[in-house]
């Protein structure tokens, strides 16, 4: 059994539909298709909450209106025969008579996460009507009778597992499941998501509950590229990563995979294929447990990066010094991505600024703070890359002309990290691709 999981824009358009069907009746192999909202849909319903939680009643019926007008003509592209474009029509009218009786209701944080789940439902009952009537056998699934979170937002493997293995055994001849990615139930029985872009989640979520021979994450990128494409000219795809590579460049920057989606994979190992809807052929990145070739094998940058300096003379010799300042962070719920330290200062980054005064204040304490904003790490990553003969000179070299914030060696094997201000990214990206890998 696989998992086939397609992204908004692989569903965006009817045509691109018609192709998703294509693809998943290629091969006879037993399968769970996620699929993500349309492309912009859930960004639409994000408007729409927005505009609820500021009481503008008139804006949220505008952007109702406008995505429902979306829909209406998505579905006749898409269908053909009367029954099922009845039956289309039917559902965009249940969903969009939802979010209109909302407008009607006081809106809480709850209600919000309900508008949120329409999209991932309307595009897998849409994709569903298609495979009727193409009279092609499949099951709907639907995610909240399976997929959960506990009181610490975090997804319930064992159960996940346990009840989706009671649906499945209740279809024994059928070959094709279809559900969302992206929506669950919380501990409080609410609809809930896993956050933007969980549909990739969801899927690695699904095949590790399940124990699948195999995760297939569609996009419109042929795998992960080896340097971001929007930026630098000569990118090309990475063939094979291991767990940990594919881990760091998604949480530092690769946008194709959402970097909570590898650990269900690597701790129930599960290889990970990210293929290409527009070119099913091409051979994509595979992500397995396997280390492969040594040296630096792609980089990837992370914006908005706020750096923070606290230069304490109390932190010489002195111990327990690091364990109160991270208490602080931990206080605010703040996650750390880089630390450097010398022995009378430490230097830190984090991407979440919501508590960023609280949290200085409080740093005070020890010393005299700076923070640094509008700051990017450059993540580079590879098998072994601090540990491979002249990789760090050769990075060094390409960034010569760069002023470093902070450097992170040795943290992890497979992994230099680099802080650099925002405004010289692009240069420093094209910088180390010229330096770092040979067309
Ligand atoms: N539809 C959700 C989002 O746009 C989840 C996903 O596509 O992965 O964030
Ligand atoms: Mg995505």
């Amino acid at each position: 059994m696989k998992i086939m999981k397609f992204g908004g824009t692989s569903v965006g358009r009817p045509d691109r539909m018609h192709q998703v069907k294509d693809l998943i009746t290629r091969d006879p192999e037993r399968k769970i298709v996620v699929l993500s909202a349309l492309s912009g849909t859930t960004n639409a319903l994000v408007g729409i909450g927005e505009a609820l939680a500021e009481a503008d009643k008139d804006l949220a019926k505008n952007r109702i209106d406008a995505l429902h007008a979306h829909y209406l003509q998505f579905y006749k592209d898409l269908l053909k025969q009367d029954d099922t474009l009845v039956k289309a029509e039917n559902i965009i009218k249940e969903h969009f008579e939802f979010l209109n009786i909302i407008l009607k209701i006081s809106f809480n944080e709850a209600i919000n996460r309900d508008i949120l789940a329409q999209g991932e439902l309307l595009s897998t009952k849409l994709f569903f009507t298609l495979l009727e009537e193409l009279q092609i056998p499949a099951v709907f699934l639907s995610a909240l009778d399976f997929m959960s979170i506990d009181e610490n937002q975090e997804p319930e493997l064992l159960k996940i597992g346990e009840k989706l293995k009671s649906i499945l055994a209740e279809h024994p001849e059928n070959q094709i499941f279809v559900t969302q990615g992206y929506i669950c139930k919380n501990h409080r029985k609410e609809v809930d998501n896993l956050k933007r872009g969980g549909s990739d989640y969801t899927a690695s979520l699904i095949g590790a509950a399940l124990g699948t021979d195999l995760i297939e994450i569609w996009t419109d990128i042929d795998g992960m590229h080896n340097n971001d494409p929007r930026i630098v000219d000569k990118t090309r795809p990475i063939a094979a990563l291991s767990f940990d590579e594919a881990a760091e460049l998604a949480y530092f920057g690769a946008k194709i995979l959402h970097p909570a989606s590898i650990w269900p994979a690597q701790m129930y190992n599960v290889p990970v294929k990210l293929l290409n809807t527009m070119e099913p052929d091409a051979p994509g990145t595979t992500i397995t447990a396997k280390e492969t070739t040594t040296g630096v094998k792609a980089l990837a940058a992370k914006d908005g990066i706020t750096a923070i300096k606290i230069k304490s003379s109390r932190m010489l010799l002195a111990y327990g010094f690091l364990r109160r300042v991270f208490e602080i962070f931990e206080k605010y719920r703040t996650p750390i991505d880089m630390i450097t330290t010398s022995e009378v200062a430490v230097s830190l980054t984090i991407d979440d600024t919501s508590h960023l005064e609280e949290i200085k204040q409080e740093l005070e304490q020890f010393g005299i703070v700076e923070v640094d904003e509008n700051q990017t790490i450059i993540c580079i990553v590879g098998h072994q890359v601090a540990e491979t003969k002249g990789s760090i000179k050769t990075i060094m070299d390409a960034l010569n002309e760069f002023p470093l914030r902070m450097v992170s060696y040795g943290g992890s094997r497979h992994n230099v990290s680099i802080l650099i201000d925002a405004s010289l990214k692009n240069q420093a990206l094209k910088s180390l691709n010229e330096g770092l890998f040979i067309w």
